[in-house]
């Protein structure tokens, strides 16, 4: 009896799994390593600092918690809004949608914008989301923190691979150095400027190098103040009545109110961004003198002049990109070297998202 022809699979063979070294635990490195961790690779994340979320920064005090760096975040691509899913109840909308527009003065210029779309903010903080996805990861041993990348080099051994050295800046011994191997790619999860300057140090990627030249981002100087003498709701008598604000003063473009957040603590606190042109302008001044003129200019759109518990002032020195590269990623398969970042496709955390998974699902 003839046999029937043997089913033929369509599916093309999913390639061996390899070794991935990701630099940077933001909103793009972590996207970039669980894809590419589900999609059956190995994984290791290198992060500077002491923990993952990068710009979705929130930084604890003694007064309470700020996000000193992103402010909330929009979804508008379906792969954003579903990889959200996995977290159900951690990001909360803010009802402070109806944003003011301030004159340049500190009065209200617009009554409230309409609520084009919705403002989500991950809880307790503003890093909680990546924190969340990053978990996984952390508990596999995957993401070495306090471990800043200063050089990629091929292995002299194995010269297919890659292998990075690293210097810890937290210990009290000082710099420690290490080197790890055994990568078969390197994706380069960190802001713009900084990839540059990283592939331009190791000598690699000169295409990469110069397409980056092209990308601007701007600075952004964030001053964070505290009134714990303020019991609510008297606050709302000195303060004012608004939560959030845009502003034209030629020193701040964002005020929030931190406890009109979901899930914060009451105590009042807020944050004020500089504009990215006066930032620019001050980048390098003494965070002290800086420190004064943006209390100043807190008052003035305030009306807030009672002395702050606390005031601290944050440089970004890449916070929001100006001129993105037009490019979802970059990837060189003959290499095994990537790049992804909000910087690829515009100024927002959904941005970082989609470049990071573009690129995973692209090399997985
Ligand atoms: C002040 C400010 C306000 C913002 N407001 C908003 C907003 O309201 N809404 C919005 O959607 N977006 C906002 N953004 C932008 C948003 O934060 C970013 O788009 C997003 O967080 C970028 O994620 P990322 O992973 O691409 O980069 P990052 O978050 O910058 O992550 C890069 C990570 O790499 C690490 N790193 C860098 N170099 C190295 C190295 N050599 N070795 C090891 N680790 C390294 C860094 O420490 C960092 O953790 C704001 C940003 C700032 C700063």
């Amino acid at each position: 009896m003839p046999q029937p022809p043997k089913a033929r699979s369509n599916a093309t063979p999913s390639p061996a799994p390899r070794h991935f070294a990701v630099i940077g635990a933001g909103m793009a490195g972590i996207t970039c390593a669980r894809t590419l961790t589900q999609a059956g690779h190995r994984v290791t994340v290198f992060e500077k600092s002491t923990g993952s979320g990068g710009r979705m920064a929130t930084h604890s005090t003694l007064f309470g918690a700020f996000d000193h760096g992103a402010q909330y975040f929009t979804v508008r691509d379906p792969r954003f809004e579903k990889a959200l899913q996995t977290a159900p109840g951690l990001c909360k909308p803010w009802s402070a949608t109806t944003v003011r527009v301030l004159d340049a003065f500190g009065r209200v210029a617009a009554a409230g914008l309409p609520a084009r779309e919705a403002h989500w903010v991950p809880t307790p903080g503003m890093n909680a989301l990546v924190r969340h996805w990053a978990q996984p990861l952390v508990q596999a041993g995957a993401v070495e923190l306090e471990k800043h990348v200063t050089r990629i080099e091929r292995d002299a051994l194995h010269p297919e691979q890659w292998q990075l050295h690293t210097s810890g800046h937290h210990t009290d011994a000082g710099d420690e150095v290490h080197v790890y191997s055994g990568f078969d790619a390197v994706v380069l999860a960190i802001p713009a400027a900084q990839a540059g300057a990283l592939l331009q140090t190791s000598r690699l990627a000169p295409a990469f190098v110069k397409a980056l030249e092209g990308v601007e981002v701007a600075p952004c100087w964030t001053l964070m103040v505290a009134f714990p003498q303020a019991i609510q709701p008297t606050m709302s008598h000195i303060g004012p009545q608004w939560n959030a604000a845009r502003s034209t003063h030629h020193r701040v473009a964002w005020l929030a109110r931190e406890p009109s957040k979901p899930a914060r603590e009451s105590l009042e606190r807020w944050t004020v961004q500089a504009s990215a042109a006066w930032s620019a302008e001050h980048l390098e001044d003494d965070a002290a003198r800086v420190q004064g003129k943006l209390l100043k200019a807190f008052a003035e759109i305030t009306g807030i002049r009672a002395e702050p518990a606390l005031a601290e002032v944050h440089r970004w020195r890449h916070a929001q990109t100006v001129q993105p590269l037009g490019r979802s990623h970059l990837w060189d398969a003959k290499t095994g070297i990537g790049l992804c970042g909000d910087w690829c496709l515009g100024h927002r955390v959904e941005n970082a998202f989609v470049s990071a998974l573009t690129l995973a699902l692209k090399v997985a």
